[in-house]
């Protein structure tokens, strides 16, 4: 299998037929690597803006394309996107540093061809992703592609950053250094299969009602850290920010704890997160409560009160 490592440049101009602004991409840029990792083809094509024929300062700045080389030099989406596809041929692995490109090329596909779908990609990866893995990246914020060179004592000094093929070649450079084949396989997914562009532009987000059939009782009940003991809930959850929120008791050691868990949904699973705090506050139970249910045959039980204040759950 080749691998295509691809960069594109964009400009961001509002798009008066669908009304809203658009990252309209003005540059491709690629390098080809065989089995080898060797570099064997560039490419290199300008897309004349339809959306916007102006560049936008700090696109300039940092490019350094004009608006004049755009049209002069530049075809139009369809054809440099049937130039590419030509170029970088069948059996092909799609690289981009993160997934930003692939965001705005989907975009564009959808905004200028009609459909969503990028007829080149087949196989796809996700650069950054596998670099921030490979080399242990632990901060919380996104590997930039110039930091991972330096990270890796990859010089950059010969390349022509922020331009479209400067960066595909560095992202080349960082892939001959970290490359494995086998860690490589569980990163590439595959473009055809039907629920790739579904699954891609899938939003996790963070559930809300503390009754969705994605929370379960168990992940809702705590033990005591101390005796590991299951702890009594002495109020009724309460949202607080993305996260719900209550207060529990151990009735054997008598230690308050504050739990939270946070429920995300992802495409085809959610995620959860609970903390469970000690605290010197005193717990006391819930005011307002009415009645409670029981909810299953576990310890837990869950509140029926209705929403009052908004936030109560
Ligand atoms: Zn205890």
């Amino acid at each position: 299998m080749k691998i295509v490592i691809l960069d594109l440049e964009w400009n961001t101009a509002y798009y008066r037929s669908e009304q809203r602004f658009i990252n309209e991409i003005i540059e491709f840029g690629a390098v080809k690597l065989n089995e080898r990792l060797k570099v064997v083809d560039e490419f290199q094509m300008f897309v004349k803006s339809r959306v916007s024929k102006k560049l936008r300062g700090m696109v300039k700045a940092l490019t350094h394309i004009s608006n004049e080389q755009l049209q002069e030099q530049g075809k139009d989406f369809e054809t440099v996107i049937k130039a590419f596809n030509k170029w970088a041929g069948k059996n092909t692995l799609i690289l981009t540093w993160s997934n930003t490109d692939l965001y705005t090329l989907m975009d564009n596909c959808r905004a200028f061809l009609g459909s969503r779908e990028i007829p080149f990609l087949h196989q796809y990866a996700d650069l950054q992703q596998y670099v921030q893995k490979r080399i242990g990246w632990a901060k919380g914020n996104q590997l930039g592609l110039s930091t991972a060179a330096e990270e890796m004592g990859i010089s950059s000094d010969d390349i022509d950053l922020h331009r479209a093929k400067g960066d595909s070649l560095l992202c080349a450079r960082i892939l001959q250094n970290c490359y494995d084949k086998t860690a490589m396989q569980s990163y590439i997914q595959d473009a055809d299969e039907e629920d790739f562009y579904d699954r891609f532009l899938f939003k996790p987000y963070p559930i809300t009602d503390i009754h969705s059939p994605h929370i379960q009782p168990e992940d809702l009940a705590f033990d005591c850290v101390k005796c590991n003991r299951p702890l009594k809930r002495m109020r009724s959850f309460r949202r607080c920010n993305k996260c719900f929120e209550s207060q529990f008791l151990c009735p054997d050691c008598n230690t308050g704890y504050v739990g939270r868990v946070q429920v995300q949904k992802l495409y085809d699973s959610v995620s959860i997160q609970r903390t469970l705090t000690e605290t010197d506050q005193p717990i006391k139970a819930n005011p307002r409560k009415r009645y409670r249910r029981k909810r299953s045959a576990s310890s837990v039980t869950v509140d029926k009160t209705p929403v009052v204040a908004g936030d109560h759950v």
